[in-house]
């Protein structure tokens, strides 16, 4: 169902989430029935649901939805693609931009679900390393191009609020298929995303 809005939220997960969230509030020490208090509990449970959501989603019927004949055999690139996950470690939040690059071989995919399939991995418990990995596998085999390419450029709310406190530092993980693993072509594309 790779085009629910998710409006409804699951009345069982979200009550036994509430319930849990209200105990570990009391456990923070917190009054639970302190006025801006009293429906945090079923909203953050609503909000982890809607975070997590791409584990209901299907990645590889996203991009069959919009696969094209086409002859065009250059390089396509989306860069800059907001990105927005949650840190499997912490559960904390890491954010920032993904790159993905592909060279078609026979067939093309709709520009605008190249985003959806990001999102689709990053609404999941996540490290970037695996993110980036699942992208890059999920066209490769799927679209079956003949390379590709993605880049992630992520800060990470566990390292900027707690731990070492590095306000600045930014993790940048990268993978290659198929053609992407000639240096040249890399490097075409580390140059038109800016890097
Ligand atoms: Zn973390």
């Amino acid at each position: 169902m790779p085009y629910k809005s998710f409006e409804e939220y699951n009345m069982k997960v979200t009550d036994d989430v509430k319930n849990r969230y209200e105990s570990i509030i009391k456990d923070l020490g917190e009054d639970t029935q302190r006025e801006g208090l009293v429906k945090t509990p079923e909203r953050a449970a609503k909000a982890m649901q809607f975070l997590t959501q791409g584990y209901d989603q299907d990645p590889v019927e996203i991009l069959k939805t919009a696969m094209f004949k086409e002859s065009y055999n250059e390089m396509v690139i989306v860069k800059d693609i907001e990105l927005y996950s949650l840190c499997e470690h912490h559960i904390l939040p890491f954010f920032g931009k993904a790159h993905i690059a592909y060279i078609p071989d026979g067939q093309i995919v709709g520009l605008s679900k190249l985003p959806r399939i990001v999102d689709v991995f990053a609404r999941r418990l996540q490290v970037q390393e695996r993110l980036t990995e699942q992208i890059l596998d999920c066209i490769n085999d799927t679209l079956k191009p003949q390379g590709v390419a993605v880049v992630i450029e992520a800060s990470h709310m566990c390292m900027m609020m707690r731990g070492v406190q590095k306000q600045n530092s930014i993790t940048t993980t990268s993978g290659f298929r198929g053609q992407f693993e000639k240096i040249e072509t890399r490097n075409e594309f580390l140059k038109l995303i800016g890097k």
